[in-house]
């Protein structure tokens, strides 16, 4: 058995399948996940203060908990602040430098969680949809706040952003933080990007493209979780299956890439060594 990494997913613990998403996942041979907390909202509601991320991250590392024991490796937490929460904080009231400071605060609890704590690894970014510049510009501090954070307790970072291919801006700003660009991740790239990591959603074409590159890159299904939504993203068995298909396409070394390699230089996860023997 070698390792299979999902390198972004959301189990929902409240409402959703959780750790039985997690079995199946292993059943189709995956190893290792990366669970991202599910936005605050969709979790514990409106969130006011520390104390509502905290819930929320507590409630992801006791599900992520759950899952690793279903897997023959293991699963680490990545927590953090969904960027959609600062329009959801403008249209109840907030100001966009108030939502800025609050999201701010949630993303130093989820570095407590990396520092004296289970997690991997801490996500921002920004919206993915047309803002007005003020939200642009509190969105961009948020993120470079989580750059900050991610170089103090020395832990990577991943990134919801809008769609695109050169985010070479972005990992300068990452670097003038003190955290390098190879800790950047930028979550459901769609093919290889300039500047952060590319975590490639599991498409067949996106793929083929980050293996027929030289460059690092991990693989994700940005499973949902959501009884409400079944079938609107890809499923817990996807990264496996694409796995199987790369290897028919003889792509073995990127499937070592993507899977040991990069996971390593990333996270620091040694996905062989944490791998029961099967
Ligand atoms: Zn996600």
């Amino acid at each position: 058995m070698s390792p299979i990494l999902d390198n972004h997913l959301h189990l929902n613990p409240v409402n959703g399948r959780g750790a039985a998403a997690a079995e199946e996942f292993a059943r189709a041979g995956g190893t290792h996940l990366l669970v991202v907390n599910k936005p605050s909202w969709s979790l514990v509601g409106e969130v006011d203060d520390e104390a509502g991320f905290r819930e929320t991250f507590d409630l992801t590392v006791e599900v992520t908990r759950a899952a690793s024991e279903t897997l023959p490796g293991r699963a680490w937490p990545v927590l953090g602040v969904h960027p959609a929460l600062v329009s959801r904080l403008v249209d109840r009231g907030y100001t966009p430098e108030g939502a800025r400071d609050l999201m701010q605060a949630g993303l130093d609890v989820a570095g407590e969680y990396v520092a004296d704590g289970p997690a991997l690894a801490i996500k921002s970014g920004r919206p993915h949809y047309d803002v007005d510049e003020g939200v642009w510009e509190a969105s961009n501090a948020v993120m470079r706040h989580a750059f900050a954070v991610g170089a103090e307790v020395g832990c990577p970072v991943q990134l919801h952003t809008e769609a695109g291919d050169d985010f070479g801006t972005v990992a300068e700003w990452a670097e003038a933080a003190g955290l390098p660009a190879g800790q950047v991740v930028k979550h459901y790239a769609e093919r290889p990007i300039t500047g952060p990591v590319a975590s490639v959603i599991g498409r067949k074409e996106g793929l083929r493209a980050a293996a027929e590159s030289n460059d690092p890159f991990l693989m994700e299904t940005d499973f949902i979780d959501d009884p409400d939504r079944p079938g609107a993203v890809l499923g817990p068995k996807t990264v496996p299956r694409r796995v199987n298909w790369l290897r028919e396409e003889g792509y073995d070394a990127a499937v070592r890439r993507a899977h040991v390699e990069t996971p390593a230089a990333v996270y620091g996860i040694d996905t062989e060594g944490t791998l029961a023997d099967a």
